[in-house]
């Protein structure tokens, strides 16, 4: 697979064209920002662990009937993936409350949630992704309501795989963002499923395993990442 120009540049990773039209090499930077890019800094590695983790997860997901994007894991830095068409909507799912659920909300960071709550954030960083609804997707054509039904099918049977997956490692899914694709006019999961993206507590001791650990300074960020990563390969 020969590796070509660079596509696009976000946060934390790069795309780069291929000579094969329907895939693209998703690179993965040691970059990290939270609190949509105010805070920055980099983490020594999380782009090999990400990359580590993420191709686990997506063949994980893929075995078990989910469609995705991962294609292979090329190198420790790099996995090929379909090339799709961003929809422009962060899919979360929130198992426990953190994060802006408990800015926004008051609630307690950890309480228990009596169902999983589904959230749909606008993909646009100059309006702070903020929250919106099936109708303002559908009002503003950022997806057609068949679109929106498959997202959500994918997304809750993605939360009961993952939660499974990583109990089974003593992690608990607290929470986690999505983001999907079109690909040959099918909807596809799309993006990273990493500590980025995630928020992992272990089993019993509380202890924090992803990014909050870089957004709220708490220290070994790199550490959290590696154990993860040890957990997911096994190694
Ligand atoms: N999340 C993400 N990218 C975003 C916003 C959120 O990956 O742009 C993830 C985040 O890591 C967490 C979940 O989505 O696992 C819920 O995030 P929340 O809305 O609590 O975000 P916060 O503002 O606290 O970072």
């Amino acid at each position: 697979m020969e590796k070509r120009e660079k596509l696009y540049e976000g946060k934390a990773k790069i795309l780069y064209a291929t000579d094969d039209k329907d895939q693209v090499i998703q690179y993965f930077k040691d970059d990290a920002t939270a609190g949509n890019g105010k805070k920055k800094g980099t983490v020594e590695e999380k782009g090999i662990m990400n990359n580590g983790i993420s191709a686990k997860v997506f063949e994980y997901l893929q075995a078990n009937g989910v469609p995705t994007h991962f294609v292979s894991k090329l190198s420790d830095r790099e996995m090929l993936v379909k090339k799709v068409e961003i929809v422009k909507v962060e899919v979360i799912i929130r198992n426990r409350a953190a994060g802006s659920l408990c800015r926004n909300y008051g609630v307690e960071e950890g309480k228990t949630l009596s169902c999983p709550i589904l959230e749909f954030c606008y993909k646009e960083d100059k309006y702070n992704d903020p929250l919106m609804n099936e109708y303002h997707i559908k009002a503003l054509g950022i997806a057609t309501e068949k679109e929106i039904e498959k997202i959500k099918e994918i997304t809750f049977k993605v939360n009961e795989l993952m939660k499974k997956f990583f109990l089974a490692l003593k992690i608990e899914l607290i929470d986690f963002k999505l983001e999907f694709g079109r690909y040959k006019g099918e909807i596809i999961l799309a993006d990273e499923m990493s500590p980025d993206t995630c928020r992992l507590w272990e089993v019993g001791t509380g202890v924090r395993l992803d990014k909050d650990r870089f957004r709220n300074d708490l220290g070994n960020i790199k550490e959290g990442y590696q154990e993860v990563l040890k957990r997911v390969t096994g190694k």
